[in-house]
């Protein structure tokens, strides 16, 4: 069934604020079998969203809208709905009492804006807020649904997991929709591209293969859709494995998950513990890895050792070999992954030490030079990446790089 996202909003026009709530509307969606053939974002204008609404009815079954259903002027999806389902809105007693408790609790009284946020399209049915005031509302026009949300990302998406992804489910299913997702390292886009060319003219044509690189790592994703779920599973599983095999070394692991949750994953499995010692990404891989819930059972510990005194009298580099190598060489990561090792008495340690700019680069190390080393008990990887020009970027790279060469340590053990 065709579906379609209208999401509302100046801030979301200017720049200001990322269309996140598009993005995680259309990923609910789509993992129900539906199919989004569009994402609309219109600005704070009445006329403008009829409009939008008006193409849309014309073109999809069910069309889900958020932003500008606030109490302040600035917000106008309310009259929007007036003028395109010409309905009147009248106050509801139970999203009144239950808005007036949401305040009470927070200690605020109601206030005459808020007490607008009661009144409700006639005719409609209305989804309460848990975690705010105003109410989604779902009106319909010629059989054509339309579901409207509030723009605040937590107020809709606790809205739709509760009742409107339930509502909505299993409806207009003449398309089942399946996707494997295979997370590639080491290999540019255009390269793996040339690799997997004969593959791809191979592919039924109900089936697609998307790129997506990001930080260093290419994601393949292989999708199809088919109205027989049994021989879709089939199919997408064959090219998959194929898939795998053309892909070969480069390939890190399967499945959606970013690197640090299958990380995650691979140690608890197997009881075991990880500390870094980090330069260049001053701490960011250890905020990935404690960013996935339960990460206490396998993450010890991380130094920041960002000054080379710090690499000297807390890792022991040796003077020597700073003065011999640079911070940003083998020898040093290697001292540095060893030493938090032993520090933080795990079976792995991540070390990252690099160039991250815009400035410290020189003729011989440029900027995004980075020197990478994950240790285990009895052995010791590194690798020397240039990853780029761009701070923010080397960092993130190098992060999701030595995560990455950590699942691969350990895939190898096993
Ligand atoms: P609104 O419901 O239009 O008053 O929006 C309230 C707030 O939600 C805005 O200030 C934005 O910060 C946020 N917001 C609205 N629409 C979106 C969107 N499509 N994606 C992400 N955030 C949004
Ligand atoms: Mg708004």
């Amino acid at each position: 069934m065709k579906t379609e996202i209208i999401t509302i909003g100046d801030e979301l026009l200017i720049g200001q604020t990322a269309d996140t709530n598009g993005q995680w509307m259309a990923r609910q969606l789509t993992a129900l079998g539906l199919e989004v053939q569009r994402i609309t974002t219109v600005s704070d204008q009445t006329a403008a969203i009829v409009s939008v609404m008006e193409q849309a009815l014309d073109r999809s079954a069910m069309i889900f809208v958020t932003g500008g259903l606030g109490p302040t002027r600035d917000d106008v999806t309310g009259q929007a709905i007036t003028r395109f389902f010409n309905v009147r809105w009248k106050e509801d007693e139970q999203v009144y009492r239950r808005m007036q408790q949401y305040l009470a609790e927070r200690g605020y009284r109601m206030s005459d804006i808020n007490a607008q946020q009661a009144q409700i399209p006639e005719g409609s049915r209305i989804y309460i807020n848990q975690v705010g005031t105003a109410p989604g509302i779902e009106l319909d026009k010629g059989g054509v649904r339309f579901f409207f949300m509030p723009g605040v990302p937590a107020e809709m998406r606790q809205m739709m997991r509760q009742a409107i992804l339930p509502a909505v489910q299993g409806i207009g299913l003449e398309d089942f929709y399946e996707q494997q997702i295979l997370v590639t390292q080491g290999i540019p886009e255009a390269h793996l591209a040339e690799r997997l060319k004969s593959l791809e003219q191979q592919l039924p044509a109900r089936m697609q293969l998307a790129y997506l690189p990001s930080g260093g790592l290419v994601k393949l994703r292989l999708s199809g859709r088919s109205g027989d779920a049994g021989e879709l599973r089939q199919t997408l599983d064959a090219h998959f494995s194929r898939l795998k095999d053309v892909a070969g070394r480069y390939v890190v692991y399967t499945g959606d998950q970013p690197p640090e949750e299958m990380l995650g994953q691979m140690l608890a499995a197997n009881h075991q513990w990880v500390s870094t010692a980090e330069s260049c990404t001053g701490g960011e891989i250890a905020g990935r890895i404690t960013s996935v819930p339960g990460s206490s059972r396998y993450f010890a510990g991380s130094l920041v050792a960002y000054s080379n005194s710090i690499k000297q009298r807390i890792l022991g580099v040796s003077s020597d070999l700073l003065s011999d190598h640079g911070a940003v060489s083998q020898p040093v990561v290697e001292a540095m992954a060893s030493k938090a090792l032993e520090l933080f008495q795990t079976d792995y340690a991540i070390a990252v030490s690099g160039i991250a700019g815009p400035s410290g680069g020189t003729p011989q190390k440029k900027v995004g030079t980075t020197w990478i080393a994950v240790a285990g008990r009895d052995h010791t990887t590194s690798r020397l990446y240039h990853f780029g020009s761009q701070r923010d970027l080397n960092v993130h790279k190098a992060a999701n790089t030595a995560l990455v060469m950590l699942i691969r340590m350990i895939g190898n053990e096993i």
